[in-house]
């Protein structure tokens, strides 16, 4: 085991996770500027909370993780000085909207209705003072986070820091928001009919089950595409919804 003593992930994580209040209905997230800050209110308990290794996140100085969540974009209202939020990068899938002053993230949309996360808000619930949010559940795009500088000598003790804190590292996503993903594609690309084989007439609508087993029916046949063109596929496709390293 990676000796993990000093490591820092996030301060919301450092020293010990604050837990899930189930009663917990939301709150309000305020940017860093002293005077005049963005407000936001979010109306509602957050979901998937992660520390994200990406390099699009924000993270506050210092962190080598951002801490990161998702709501419903409908429970999601800027409240106060919303006319000094700007856009980070309206070309990305993820429209982040920062305050121009302090640069601060204070939202994440997405605008692209076939995304997958389509009607989710990505919020950094540390923005706020109340106690009771999602707590984080896992660790995402670890890998990514040598992209922003940190050394790869380091990555053993950073994910076994993860591991301590109960923060499982993944590469990628969670499997959930993979299968998500997964699932989105498998339906609008219509691979769940091609997946079944040829002899049978055509299975009955059963989409989700079937493009769950659909890779492992794929590596079972000797002559389906192998695994690691899929792969390839879906570094792609994790480009394409989320940006450069997400
Ligand atoms: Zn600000
Ligand atoms: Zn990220």
């Amino acid at each position: 085991m990676a000796n993990t003593d000093g490591v820092m992930i996030h301060p919301a994580v450092d020293n010990g996770i604050k837990q899930t209040d189930s009663n917990f209905s939301g709150g309000v997230l305020s940017c860093h500027c002293s005077t005049n800050p963005v407000k936001v209110r979010i109306n509602a308990q957050t979901a998937h909370n992660h520390v994200c290794g990406c390099t699009k996140c924000w993270k506050p100085e210092g962190a080598v993780f951002s801490q990161i969540a998702v709501v419903s974009r409908d429970a999601v209202e800027v409240i106060e000085n919303e006319d000094k939020l700007e856009i980070v990068n309206a070309d990305a899938p993820i429209q982040r909207h920062r305050c121009r002053d302090c640069g601060v993230h204070m939202y994440g949309r997405i605008e692209n209705t076939d995304h997958p996360f389509h009607g989710l808000d990505f919020v950094h619930t540390e923005l706020s003072s109340e106690d009771g949010w999602s707590a984080p559940e896992f660790a995402a795009f670890v890998s990514s986070v040598i992209e922003s500088g940190v050394d790869p000598s380091r990555m053993d003790g950073i994910r076994a820091r993860l591991r301590e804190l109960g923060l499982h590292p993944f590469d990628t996503l969670s499997p959930p928001l993979m299968d998500a993903i997964a699932s989105h594609v498998a339906k609008s690309s219509g691979v769940v009919s091609r997946a079944a084989p040829r002899e049978e007439p055509p299975a009955t609508a059963q989409s989700e089950e079937a493009a769950g087993s659909s890779a492992t029916q794929g590596a079972a046949a000797a002559s389906a595409p192998q695994p690691a063109e899929t792969g390839s596929i879906f570094s792609k496709l994790l480009n394409r919804l989320f940006g450069g390293g997400r």
